[in-house]
């Protein structure tokens, strides 16, 4: 069924405030369309550009019943949002992606068997959905890493295990709850991929970010990812058939772990745009928050097109005095090819993502060069 084109001034839904929703709101707003944000913290980085801000819970159900009669069409900016509360809404108005495939991506069993279904690889790995699932025989997926099911992210939730008795102990110390027991691979580097999808024949994809994390969170992304063209291609049409598999609505992101050697497994995917894909916005003809506008009121998705190679740092809460004082930005702010974001957030707390910064140049790796500099250049 075609769904009808949402057009502005029409009012967009997100649910979750954060600064993928602060970065959504700004492209919508851009572009004409209203914004009501739904976020229970009353200082959430997307309220600054929101026309309504919702503050209560993702379950409320006034707040919900409220986004329904008021919006046009909803999205989310994060996974763990209610998928419940997804379903509810999709009775009234059109939500992209569904409550479904956001389900999926909660819970890493079920994301690893769709990734599977879609024809795709993954590390190896065994799903410990109680204690009893570590009688199997665990060698397979040793040396791993025991991950929760549920709610992980940022390197949180996860447990680096070298034997058995190892892997007990941290399924004890997570609590018990589902997990899986993931191999750990030897890993070249790491890759994302972003797909938009507005209906199986409205489909693009951004070009492929490599990505550096450190402390288990994502540090630089550069692109073109310094990889064989051929495997950039690659990843793009894994992302494409995970996006197909999973008859998905709005912008899907994949990460991958390119192995030495060469071979490509999925890792996992956000039901959401990316922060290795923030580069779209100063790199990009479209930005993934304009692709997500456009997914979910059913508009082709724009040009994926790179207008220049680039290098995108995170800024975490670590680069702020200890006292709260601002980095030092001049060399930042005095660059003609570097371009600075900032989420608005109150406080600034060790490993809390602030902001980020881009730097065009040349080359990739050029742009990395520079990036790393100015970073330098930032922390007390
Ligand atoms: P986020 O949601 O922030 O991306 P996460 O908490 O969901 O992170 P993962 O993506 O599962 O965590 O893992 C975080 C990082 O740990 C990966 O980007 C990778 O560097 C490393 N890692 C995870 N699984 C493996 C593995 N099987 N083999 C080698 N390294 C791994
Ligand atoms: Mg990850």
């Amino acid at each position: 069924m075609m769904r009808q084109p949402i057009l502005p001034p029409a009012m967009l839904g997100i649910l979750g405030g954060g600064q993928l929703g602060r970065m959504f709101a700004v492209a919508a707003k851009t572009m004409g369309y209203r914004v009501t944000v739904l976020d229970p913290d009353g200082n959430a980085p997307a309220a600054d550009y929101a026309d309504v801000h919702l503050c209560a819970p993702f379950n409320d159900h006034a707040a919900l019943k409220e986004m329904a009669e008021t919006c046009a069409a909803i999205t989310t900016e994060f996974e763990n949002v209610n998928a419940d509360s997804m379903r509810w809404l999709a009775q009234h108005v059109p939500v992209s992606p569904s409550g479904d495939c956001v389900a999926i991506a909660q819970d890493r069993i079920a994301e690893k068997s769709w990734i599977a279904k879609a024809g795709l690889a993954t590390a190896p790995y065994l799903a410990i959905e109680t204690v009893e699932g570590l009688n199997h025989d665990l060698t397979p997926y040793l040396p791993g890493i025991l991950k929760t099911a549920r709610l992980g992210y940022d390197g949180k939730g996860q447990v680096r295990v070298k034997t058995a008795a190892e892997a007990r102990a941290a399924y004890a110390d997570l609590g018990g709850q589902p997990c899986v027991l993931e191999k750990m691979l030897p890993l070249e580097l790491e890759v994302s991929a972003i797909v938009t999808r507005s209906s199986p024949h409205e489909v693009a994809v951004f070009p492929v970010a490599e990505n550096r994390h450190a402390k288990g969170i994502l540090d630089i992304s550069i692109v073109p990812a310094q990889i064989d063209p051929a495997l950039a291609a690659k990843a793009q049409q894994m992302a494409l058939k995970l996006a197909e598999a999973l008859d998905y609505v709005g912008v899907l992101a994949v990460e991958f772990f390119v192995l030495q050697g060469g071979e490509l497994v999925v890792n996992e995917m956000a039901p959401r745009p990316h922060n290795s894909g923030h580069y779209t916005i100063d790199a990009c003809v479209t930005s993934q928050y304009e692709q997500q506008v456009r997914a979910m009121c059913a508009l082709h998705p724009g040009r994926t097109d790179l207008l220049s190679p680039i290098a995108m740092v995170n800024l975490l809460g670590d680069v702020w005095q200890a006292d709260g004082g601002e980095p030092k930005w001049d060399v930042l702010m005095q660059a003609p090819n570097a371009h600075l974001h900032l989420y608005g957030k109150k406080e600034a707390r060790p490993g809390r993502k602030m902001g980020h910064f881009c730097v065009l140049a040349d080359s990739a790796e050029a742009a990395l060069a520079q990036a790393e500099a100015i970073k330098d250049t930032l922390a007390p």
